[in-house]
């Protein structure tokens, strides 16, 4: 008995490397994209052990939890690293880069979260990436959060290394990722002594075994399921349209923003200013004296398939998200996220205008 998951032909190289150039175009980029055997923080990890090390100095933004990784994982390479944290509420500006870097002219990598899907906002990389290069800095972008919400233009923006993940706005797999690399990158990393050799990390060994035997024999064996599911998930887009798909996003994060400003009840958006809210999840801040995760498990009672969650970890209480992508970029699920996060502050005596959220969602995601 065949089964659908089962007793599949092998996956080809040439397969393979077809998959990679189509995240190469999803991209925007003529650099070298190598699809990673793991869930992104792989890539995410093996990018910075590959590229920094003692003789680093790095600055890392932090707007969000995964900026917080990323420098802990350069230090533990033996970085020095210089923070620039911004409130969650907001996006880093160009501007502050620009002071950081005039500030510290030894800086050579700058690390940066495109969008936050934990924290809602999403940083302005057109402006702030032509200023990192002006520096000379290795530029490393995390943009699983943010590919097919919004633009992710690698070569233009000057990007040196970027991972993605297809799980998000994509609609597609966890179990692989994909990071592209510049010459730029290459030669950091071929110079650094502490870059994963032989290793599950290694970006080099990948490079070695793979690209510069030109991608004919594969290193090991893929995960074959996922690398399917994930050219299901380019071919649909490419379907769709990667615009389409990014239009379905932002009006989905008008929408819930709208909504839950017309709903009242003390309500109101996490991220301050609309421009600095990410496509992909919208944030909202509890309404004084209530509980986050009690209001998102009482919301999740009336419809478990609700993508609502509460913040992570300090932001469990004063958080709310409704993470709105892939498959649930639609009016639908908007709508229903309203109807159930009303319902839940009604039951505490908040007064809300449910007919007027929906209204507005409708007229906000047009
Ligand atoms: C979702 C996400 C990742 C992937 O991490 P998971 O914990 O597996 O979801 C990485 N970076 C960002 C910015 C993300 O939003």
């Amino acid at each position: 008995m065949t089964h659908p998951f089962l007793d599949l032909a092998p996956l080809s190289a040439a397969r393979f490397a077809s998959i990679e150039d189509r995240v190469a175009r999803l991209l925007h980029t003529g650099q070298d994209v190598l699809i990673m055997q793991g869930e992104a923080l792989l890539p995410l990890e093996g990018a910075i052990r590959a590229a920094a090390g003692p003789g680093t100095t790095a600055l890392n933004v932090i707007t969000g939890p995964y900026g917080q990784t990323f420098g802990n994982w350069l230090r533990d390479c033996g970085a020095e690293v210089i923070d620039l944290a911004v409130p969650f509420h907001t996006a880093v500006t160009a501007e502050q880069i620009r002071a950081a870097l005039a500030e510290r002219p030894e800086i050579d990598f700058v690390s940066l979260v495109h969008a936050e899907a934990a924290t809602g906002n999403t940083n302005p990389v057109a402006e702030i990436g032509p200023v990192v290069r002006e520096h000379g800095a290795l530029f490393y972008l995390d943009a699983v959060a943010s590919v097919g919400a919004e633009p992710v233009l690698v070569d233009a923006w000057g990007v040196d290394l970027c991972v993605i993940g297809a799980q998000k706005a994509m609609g597609g797999p966890a179990g692989v990722s994909a990071v592209s690399v510049s010459e730029r990158a290459w030669a950091r990393m071929a110079a650094n002594p502490r870059a994963p050799r032989r290793s599950y990390l290694s970006l080099l060994d990948w490079k070695e075994r793979w690209i510069d035997a030109g991608r004919t024999a594969l290193p090991h064996a893929p995960a074959q399921l996922e690398m399917l599911a994930l050219e299901a998930c380019l071919e649909r887009i490419e379907a769709q349209g990667l615009d389409a798909v990014m239009a379905r996003h932002a009006r989905a994060a008008a929408a819930t923003r709208a909504g839950a400003l017309a709903l009242g009840g003390g309500l109101e958006p996490y991220v301050h200013d609309a421009a600095d809210a990410a496509p992909v999840a919208t944030t909202l801040r509890a309404p004084a004296g209530t509980d986050a995760a009690e209001l998102v498990a009482r919301a999740l009672e009336s419809d478990p398939a609700l993508p609502v969650s509460a913040g992570g970890g300090a932001l469990a209480k004063e958080m709310i998200r409704v993470n709105h992508y892939g498959p649930d970029a639609t009016a639908a699920t908007v709508r229903g996220a309203l109807v159930a996060l009303g319902q839940a502050l009604a039951e505490r005596g908040l007064s809300v205008d449910v007919a007027a959220a929906l209204g507005a969602a409708d007229a906000a995601g047009r």
